[in-house]
């Protein structure tokens, strides 16, 4: 292999950090048992050194090292930062995988990777036969898919004898966690050792704010606040960079523009009480961010410049940026939760939880004493606040990962070795829907049509939906509609009011060119449009529509694509034909995904969704279809947004007569049923007899009707 040069690690750069002092041993600990877990404070250098070590220490010679995140935007920038300190070109010998972006080679050895990918490598190869060691990192994060992988490695694993016959080097699994919880994890994974990196931190002043109380849940004048509070710290505090929590990118964005907007008004001279402070350098920092724009976070600012980042909770514990003195924590953080209102998951902004302030909190005090401004008041915190963070696998919908599960061969998904368990209703709302797409049978089998759909990083509504299109021969129409769904959001809000018209003007011109009432359907005109355009990019902007979305869009298109030929080889690929029009053969595809997702119309402007929940829904104004609502009947959507309302977006008119045969399937099937078969293995016996009273019941249904 040839290796590209070496530089010099900067000693800067490595020798401070705590985790320096504990390489020798923490090698040691790695190599002498399977299992081992690791935690010190954020910052001491777990993320970044510890792979280093193992590589120094010739772990690669027999496999890669792999660590996983649970977040892409950190799989990336510290796969860039431990490339640049080995000295290496970033996808060579250090790379990262993330969904929809692989930069590795064959040759990588240590491979930065969001969990979702390493979850996808076990379903390829169960026993990870191409790592030495396999790192689950950010593991106090507990997102779904690092909980699934803990109790996945402790299955396979808690035999290393007969986990590892086969393997050149026995599999290590090292699990690192930034706080908390060791005992717990130790005991999960069979008493391993804990290995503790001391740290230090210093005190972090809190005070709490007034502007943000129990009442003000759900507003978003928290915004403004955070920014007041920043700037008041930029003019009244010494030196020192300054963090902001806020919760997404169109906050973040609309916090810096404001931000902008006030340090212009900034006299140096006279407004600031630090006179070594001449400046206020402002930086975004969220999850879709271009990447050379987050490298610029890391920088130390300008002599006499104060860095302000605005952030989202990625800068609590996977990002570490050095010199932050003071916090301005906005108190909320936007989280995917099941709304069992709606019966579907929904990004909301809530409450931290109370360890997450202290986490924030803590991010002031890494190499000097700092200072944190809640906005928020003591009641806030004691009321609305909950003391820890629920782990994901107990709030959000487990479909994806049930499927996962069961193409593992893991039938009993009841009784899966959970950390947390889920609550058993969210295993049988997955079983369910599962049922419902046909990607399992009655006897909680994985169908034909589950293990193709398995093998899309998709919501299994929308994997459904591709493989209806393709059965019928027309990928071309939803493999685009799929990666625009999978994006981010592609339309530009502009700040500023007579820009916000001239780009609604242009977005509902778009819309009416692909037919005026499918908010689907003007998801594939741009992508077209936009596609076959001589110069894509001044294209984009003419149209309000962020380029670099779309530039995603067509490269997941193209991957997306790849997974359906490479399904298409297999003689069982399903075949059907279609005769009718193509604008009803795209709405019949999309309804076999969505049939979950359908509403009727109702009272007034509101929907009722037929899913039994029998919620009433809104169309949102950003759809072609509002205001034109009272010529629809039925209407299908992609998610759903909870404000006051609750409300539908990207929505599509369809027929009854196309979900009629569909929408039974929401109804018909018994839960408990689905979680019986799911304990234990019903015989043929019983099955036959079971589907013959099941058809001799719709036999006397029909003829009922009939009568
Ligand atoms: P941990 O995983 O223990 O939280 P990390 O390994 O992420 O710690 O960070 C160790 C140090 O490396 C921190 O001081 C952090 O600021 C620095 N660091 C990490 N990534 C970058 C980067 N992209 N640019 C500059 N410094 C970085
Ligand atoms: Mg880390």
């Amino acid at each position: 292999m040839s290796k590209s040069r070496r530089s010099e690690p900067k000693e800067s750069d490595l020798e401070p950090l705590p985790i320096y002092h504990h390489k020798s041993k923490l090698v040691r600990a790695v190599k002498d048992s399977t299992f081992l877990v690791v935690t010190g404070e954020t910052g001491c250098g777990k993320t970044t050194q510890l792979p280093q070590y193992l590589h120094e220490a010739g772990f690669c010679k027999k496999g890669k090292i792999g660590i996983t995140q649970p977040r892409r935007v950190a799989a990336i920038t510290v796969a860039q930062r431990v490339a640049q300190e080995m000295g290496y070109a970033l996808g060579r010998e250090v790379g990262y995988q993330v969904r929809f972006d692989d930069c590795t080679t064959e040759d990588t050895e240590v491979k930065y990777m969001t969990d979702g990918c390493l979850l996808r490598e076990v379903l390829a190869d169960p026993g990870l036969s191409q790592y030495s060691v396999v790192i689950l990192d950010e593991v106090h994060e507990r997102s779904l898919n690092t909980d699934i992988l803990l109790g996945l490695l402790k299955k396979v694993f808690s035999n290393p004898d007969k986990a590892n016959k086969g393997r050149r080097l026995p599999l290590k699994v090292v699990v690192m966690s930034a706080t908390m919880e060791t005992e717990k994890l130790s005991a999960f994974l069979g008493n391993c050792p804990v290995f503790v990196i001391p740290g230090r931190i210093f005190p972090v002043k809190c005070s709490f704010g007034s502007a943000v109380g129990p009442k003000e849940t759900e507003s978003t004048g928290y915004v403004k606040e955070v920014v007041k509070v920043a700037l008041d710290v930029h003019t009244s505090e010494m030196a020192g960079d300054i963090l902001v929590f806020l919760t997404g990118q169109n906050e973040i964005e609309r916090a810096c523009d404001m931000l902008y907007e006030k340090a212009e008004t900034i006299d140096y001279r006279y407004d600031v009480h630090d006179r070594t402070v001449e400046g206020l350098l402002i930086l975004p920092l969220y999850g879709s961010m271009p990447t050379d724009q987050q490298r610029q976070i890391f920088q130390p600012p300008p002599r006499g410049i104060r860095k302000c980042v605005v952030a989202t909770n990625i800068a609590a514990t996977s990002l570490t940026i050095n010199g932050i003195k003071y916090i301005v924590d906005s108190g909320f953080v936007k989280q995917l939760n099941h709304n069992s209102r709606v019966g579907l998951d929904i990004l909301e902004v809530v409450p931290i939880s109370k360890s997450e302030a202290e986490q924030r909190a803590g991010r002031a005090g890494r190499t000097s004493a700092g200072k944190c401004f809640r906005i928020y008041n003591k009641e806030f915190w004691e009321k609305c606040m909950p003391e820890y963070t629920i782990p994901e696998i107990q709030r959000t919908s487990l479909t994806a990962v049930v499927l996962t599960l069961k193409c593992l061969g893991v039938h009993d998904v009841i009784r899966f070795p959970y950390l947390d368990s889920p609550e058993e209703r969210f295993i049988l709302e997955a079983l369910k829907q599962l049922y419902q797409f046909d990607a399992i049978d009655r006897r909680g089998r994985v169908t034909k049509l589950g293990e193709l759909m398995v093998e899309f990083p998709l919501h299994p509504g929308l994997t459904r939906a591709v493989l209806k299109a393709s059965s019928y021969g027309c990928p071309d129409v939803m493999l685009p509609v799929a990666a625009m769904l999978s994006v981010e959001n592609i339309f530009i809000r502009p700040g500023h009011p007579e820009n916000q018209k001239e780009a609604d003007q242009r977005h509902r011109a778009l819309g009416s060119k692909s037919g005026g009432m499918n908010d689907f359907a003007t998801l594939l005109s741009i992508f077209q449009l936009c596609k076959s355009s001589e110069k894509p990019s001044a294209w984009c902007k003419e149209n309000w529509i962020h380029w670099r979305a779309l530039k995603s869009a067509f490269s997941v298109e193209t991957q997306l694509r790849e997974i359906l030929l490479r399904l298409q080889q297999r003689s069982d690929f399903p075949v059907e034909s279609f005769d009718g029009n193509k604008n009803e053969l795209f709405r019949r595809c999309l309804c076999a995904g969505y049939f979950t997702n359908v509403a009727r119309r109702s009272i007034g402007k509101a929907f009722c969704t037929m899913d039994g929940h029998g919620s009433m829904v809104h169309i949102h104004p950003s759809s072609a279809l509002f205001e034109n609502e009272k010529d629809l009947d039925w209407v299908m959507f992609h998610d759903v947004l909870v404000t006051s309302k609750v409300y539908i977006r990207t929505v599509c008119p369809i027929r009854y007569e196309w979900v009629k045969d569909l929408l039974p399937k929401l109804h018909e099937v018994d839960v408990y049923e689905l979680s019986n078969v799911a304990r234990e293995e019903v015989t043929d016996e019983e099955m036959a007899k079971w589907e013959n009273k099941e058809a001799a019941k719709r036999q006397q249904e029909a003829s009922a009707e009939e009568a």
